[in-house]
């Protein structure tokens, strides 16, 4: 089962969490047990799981990503995005996820963020819902 969820971002760096949305579409699936694949079909934005308990989290990893990747550095793509291509990569495209009793299987403090970096845009996510 393939679902699609549209994402709209509104800064040119943005971590949206999605946890809700996910959850939601699991639930929905009616899937007891089984596995959540997402996938990020973007080269200018990426996903990842980390606190959504303490937004400054998220911020710190933002900012981290800021002084790694910076805008002043030269880069040879005339696009002017390279930054946004280099943290798409460090942060990778895809999210596994256990489906257990019907629920994301997730730590207590975990959230599943879509993280935008050449926004704003319109943005998609590949859920696939597999059974076991
Ligand atoms: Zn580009």
């Amino acid at each position: 089962m393939l679902e699609i969820l549209e994402i709209k971002t509104h800064q040119r760096t943005e971590f949206v969490d999605i946890t809700a949305e996910v959850a939601t579409i699991v639930r929905k699936s009616k899937i007891g047990e089984g596995q959540c694949f997402l996938f990020v079909p973007h080269t200018t934005a990426g996903i990842t799981l980390n606190e959504h308990a303490d937004p400054d989290v998220i911020k710190d990893l933002e900012n981290f990503l800021e002084k790694l990747v910076p805008a002043s550095n030269q880069y040879r793509h005339t696009e002017g995005n390279s930054p946004a291509h280099i943290k798409s990569s460090l942060l990778g495209h895809s999210c596994h996820l256990i489906i257990s009793a019907g629920k994301l299987l997730l730590g207590t403090w975990q959230g599943i963020f879509f993280a935008e970096f050449d926004g704003p845009r319109t943005r998609r996510v590949f859920i696939e819902i597999t059974p076991v």
